[in-house]
C-alpha cells in the first residue's frame, strides 16, 4: 500500500504545489492550512486540490511529512479557484498569489481572552492613594477589563494585581471583544427616491437570487450611489450573509466609515495596511467564521476567506488605484468580478465616470446598467467653462489666469470656498541652474527631482531619493543660481497667498503625511475653516465639501497626449470628479478649466457636460486602434543593472516570440522611464485580438524564451494601465 500524500502550495515564488506525506490519523482536505518542512524551515502552506490528470506521486520514500494542521478554517473553494485563475491570467507564480491570502496569518494567534476584575467588597487594611482610587472607581460593582480598570483609575496595572492578591478584587475571564460588531440593517434606512429605489431593488433581487451578475451603478457624484448600495448591503446582513465593499483609498475615507456608521449603527470591519496585524488577524478569523458581516477595504480585502459572500461592491470602479503594479500585477476590480463568479453572487461597480472597459460591457449588455440620472435633492453638477491659456495668459511665473483670479475673488466675496486642482505634488517639478542650465535629476532614475519647499528638499517621485536643495550648482558651482521651473501645488498656494492675502489656504496632497493629519485637514475643509484648497488628485476622491462653490482646474493638459492610450480617459475622469466636488451643498457650483487645447474632444466633452460625447469618441477611437477593450495587451519589462544587458535580453526575448496570426510584438524599445532605481529598462508590448487567450500565449512564449541571466529580470503585466 502506498502512503497517503497531499499537495501543498507554499506562499513562495513557486508555481506548483509540493507533495507531502500525511501522518496517520490526520485528515486533510483542500484549503486546509498546514505547517510543512521546507529545507530546515517550517512553512505554512495550503493543501491544494490535486488536478484530475495529476497522479499521486508513486515513489513516496523521499517525501517529508506534514508537520501539523493549523487550527484554522480551510480557505473556501472560491478563494482557491480565484488564486488558480489569477496565477494563470497574470502569469504570477501560484504561490505568490496564495501569499496575498496568507500574508496576515503566518502566526495565526487566537483572539486574546481578556481578564476582567470586579470589587468583592473586602477592603484591605493598608491603603495607598492609588489603591483608594482604584477601589473607588470599582465601587459600582461592574466588571471591567483589567487594563480598563487601571486606565480609569489612573493607576498602573500592578496596583490592580496588588488588590487581587489582597482579595479586594476578584478576577473573571471575559470573552474576547468581537472583531466587528453586527451592523443593524434597519438602523437609519433612508427614504429612497424613485430611481434610487428602482436601482436598490434590482441589486437586492440579485442578492436574493444567489447567482452571479454584474451591475454598473452609474450616476453623477451626489446622486446617491452609496445610499443605494447600502440597501443591498443591508439585505445581505439581514440574510445573515456577508458583503465586501472595496474602496480605492480606504486610508483616506474616514468620511465613508462615518457614513456607514450613521446608516448601520456600527462601523464596518476595516481592512487595509493601516490596520494593526493583530486586529487584521481577528478580522480574518471573523470573516472566515462568518461573524464579520461587512468588510470595507482596499484591494487586498479581495483575498479574505469569506464564508458566505453575498455581495461585492467596487466603489469608484474606474480608479487607477485598483491596479496593483508591483509584485503580482492585477486589477482588483476585474479580479473581484472573477471571484463573484466563483461565489455565484452579484457584484456592483459604481462610478460617475465608468472606465471604458466597464462602459463597453454595459453597452454590450454583459453588465446591467442601473442609472441614477440626477443629484439627490436637485443640487446641480457644476458646468465647466474653458479658459483658453493661449489668450487669457497668466503673468510670467504665475499659473492662475486673470479670469480665474477674478472668479475666485468673487467666490470668496460671496463667502464660498474655492478648490484649485493641479495634479503635481511639491513646489516645482524641475530645478535648474540659471547660470549653466544644469538640471537636477535623480541619481538612480531617469526623472527630474521635484522640489518640496515645506521640507526644503528635492525628491524623486519614483524611488523616494531625497537631497537638500543645493546652494551652489553641482555642475558649475554658481552660488544661489538654482531656480524652480513649473508649478506644483505648494507653489500654487504661494500664488494664492499673494493674490488673496486674506484667504485661509491649504494644500492637500499625499505629502501631508499621516492618515490622522489628512483626516483632520479634510474635516477642516468640510467645516468651512479653509477658503482656498489647493490639491492634487487626492481631492478628487469621494470627499463631501458642502461649502465648495468654485473648482478651478489649473492645467487640464497635464494628463493629455503623451502616448498613453488611457490619457484621455484619465483626464476626463479626473476633471469630471474634481468638478463634481463643487455644488454639493446648498450653493450652486461653478467650474473652470485652464487649457491650451480648448478644441480637444476631451475638453469639449467636459465643457459641454456631454459625457455621452466623450464615450462615443473615445470608444470609437479605441475600437479603430484595436486598443482595450477591443484588443488585448500585455507589457513586458526587461530590466538589468546595465543598459546593454537589458537591451540584449529584450532583443533575444523578442526574437523568441512564437509567431501567431493576429499577435503583434512591438519593440523592444527603451522604456520612457529608462532607468528606475538604478535598473535600466526596456519594454515590449504584445497586442492581440480580443478573443485571443493572451495569457496562454505568454506562457508558451516564456517556456521557449531564453532564460534571463545574472541580474536581468523580466516582468509581465497583463492589461497594463501605465506605460512608463
Ligand atoms: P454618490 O455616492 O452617488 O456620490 P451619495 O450616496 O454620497 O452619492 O449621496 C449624496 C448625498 O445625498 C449624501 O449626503 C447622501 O446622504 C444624500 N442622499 C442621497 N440619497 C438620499 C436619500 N434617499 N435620502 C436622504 N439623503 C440622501
Ligand atoms: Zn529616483
Amino acid at each position: 500500500m502506498t502512503a497517503a500524500t497531499v499537495d501543498v502550495l507554499l506562499p513562495l515564488g513557486l508555481d506548483v504545489p509540493y507533495s507531502y506525506l500525511v501522518p496517520d490519523g490526520l485528515e486533510l482536505a483542500p484549503g486546509d492550512l498546514v505547517a510543512v518542512p521546507l529545507g530546515s524551515r517550517l512553512v505554512v502552506g495550503c493543501v491544494w486540490p490535486r488536478a484530475a490528470d495529476a497522479p499521486a506521486p508513486v515513489d513516496t520514500s523521499k517525501l517529508k511529512a506534514v508537520r501539523k494542521k493549523l487550527d484554522h478554517r480551510p480557505l473556501p473553494p472560491d478563494l482557491l479557484q480565484l488564486i488558480d485563475w489569477m496565477a494563470d491570467y497574470t502569469l504570477a507564480p501560484r504561490g505568490m498569489v496564495l501569499r496575498m491570502a496568507l500574508r496576515h496569518e503566518e502566526n495565526p494567534s487566537p483572539a486574546r481572552e481578556r481578564v476582567g476584575v470586579r470589587a468583592t467588597g473586602h477592603v484591605p487594611e493598608r491603603l495607598t492613594a492609588a489603591r483608594k482610587r482604584l477601589i473607588e472607581a470599582m465601587s459600582d460593582g461592574f466588571v471591567r477589563a483589567k487594563t480598563d480598570a487601571a486606565r480609569e483609575a489612573g493607576v498602573s496595572p500592578s496596583v490592580v494585581d496588588g488588590l487581587v492578591d489582597e482579595g479586594a478584587l476578584e478576577t473573571l475571564v471575559l470573552p474576547p471583544a468581537p472583531a466587528a460588531e453586527t451592523p443593524d440593517p434597519d438602523h437609519a434606512a433612508p427614504t429612497l427616491s424613485e430611481p434610487q429605489a428602482e436601482a436598490a431593488n434590482a441589486i437586492i433581487a440579485a442578492v436574493q437570487a444567489k447567482t452571479f451578475s454584474v451591475h454598473l451603478l452609474d450616476g453623477v457624484t451626489g446622486s446617491g450611489k452609496t445610499e443605494v448600495y447600502f440597501e443591498a448591503v443591508a439585505e445581505a446582513v439581514r440574510e445573515g450573509r456577508q458583503a465586501l465593499i472595496l474602496l480605492p483609498e480606504i486610508a483616506l475615507t474616514q468620511a465613508f466609515i462615518d457614513r456607514f456608521t450613521r446608516r448601520f449603527g456600527v462601523a464596518p470591519a476595516e481592512w487595509h495596511s493601516g490596520v494593526s496585524t493583530r486586529r487584521r488577524g481577528r478580522i480574518l478569523r471573523g470573516v472566515a467564521d462568518g461573524d464579520v458581516q461587512v468588510v470595507a477595504g482596499a484591494r487586498s480585502a479581495l483575498f479574505l476567506p469569506f464564508r458566505d459572500l453575498a455581495l461585492t461592491i467596487v466603489d469608484e470602479e474606474h480608479d487607477p488605484a485598483y491596479k496593483q503594479e508591483d509584485g503580482v500585477t492585477y486589477h482588483a476590480r476585474d479580479m473581484a468580478v472573477v471571484r463573484s463568479r466563483f461565489c455565484r453572487s452579484p457584484i456592483v461597480l459604481t462610478s460617475a465616470t465608468p472606465s471604458i472597459e466597464t462602459e463597453v460591457n454595459a453597452r454590450r449588455g454583459r453588465y446591467n446598467r442601473l442609472s441614477l440620472p440626477l443629484r439627490f435633492g436637485g443640487a446641480k453638477v457644476p458646468g465647466l467653462s474653458p479658459i483658453d491659456l493661449r489668450k487669457d495668459m497668466p503673468p510670467r511665473g504665475r499659473w492662475i489666469a486673470p479670469r480665474l483670479q477674478s472668479e475666485i475673488a468673487q467666490t470668496l466675496e460671496d463667502g464660498g470656498q474655492a478648490l484649485l486642482f493641479l495634479n503635481r505634488r511639491g513646489y516645482a517639478p524641475l530645478t535648474l541652474c540659471r547660470s549653466c542650465g544644469h538640471r537636477m535629476r535623480c541619481p538612480s532614475c531617469s526623472a527630474w527631482l521635484v522640489e518640496h519647499r515645506f521640507r526644503r528638499r528635492l525628491s524623486c517621485h519614483h524611488c523616494g531619493y531625497q537631497a537638500p536643495v543645493p546652494e551652489c550648482c553641482p555642475a558649475c558651482g554658481a552660488k544661489d543660481a538654482m531656480i524652480p521651473c513649473g508649478p506644483g501645488v505648494e507653489r500654487l498656494q504661494e500664488e494664492v497667498q499673494a493674490l488673496f492675502p486674506e484667504a485661509r489656504s491649504l494644500v492637500l496632497s499625499s505629502d501631508i503625511g499621516g492618515i490622522e493629519r489628512m483626516r483632520a485637514e479634510l474635516e477642516a475643509v468640510a467645516n468651512g475653516e479653509v477658503d482656498v484648497v489647493v490639491g492634487t488628485q487626492l481631492v478628487a476622491k469621494g470627499h463631501n465639501f458642502p461649502g465648495l462653490a468654485l473648482v478651478g482646474v489649473v492645467d487640464a493638459d497635464v494628463g493629455l497626449g503623451h502616448g498613453d492610450p488611457r490619457a484621455a480617459e484619465r483626464t476626463f475622469q479626473l476633471v469630471h470628479q474634481v468638478a463634481g466636488r463643487a455644488g454639493r451643498g446648498a450653493t450652486e457650483g461653478r467650474g473652470f478649466i485652464q487649457t491650451h487645447m480648448p478644441d480637444h474632444p476631451v475638453m469639449q466633452a467636459l465643457v459641454k457636460g456631454d459625457r455621452a460625447a466623450f464615450y462615443e469618441t473615445e470608444i470609437a477611437a479605441r475600437e479603430e486602434a484595436h486598443l482595450p477593450p477591443f484588443g488585448r495587451m500585455a507589457s513586458l519589462i526587461v530590466s538589468a543593472n546595465e543598459g546593454p544587458a537589458a537591451e540584449a535580453h529584450a532583443r533575444r526575448l523578442a526574437a523568441s516570440a512564437p509567431r501567431v496570426e493576429g499577435v503583434r510584438v512591438l519593440g523592444p524599445a527603451e522604456a520612457p522611464l529608462a532607468v528606475l532605481r538604478g535598473r535600466h529598462r526596456w519594454r515590449l508590448l504584445v497586442r492581440a485580438p480580443r478573443a485571443f487567450d493572451l495569457s496562454a500565449y505568454l506562457r508558451g512564449w516564456r517556456a521557449v524564451a531564453p532564460r534571463p541571466t545574472g541580474n536581468t529580470k523580466v516582468s509581465i503585466d497583463v492589461d497594463p494601465m501605465t506605460f512608463l
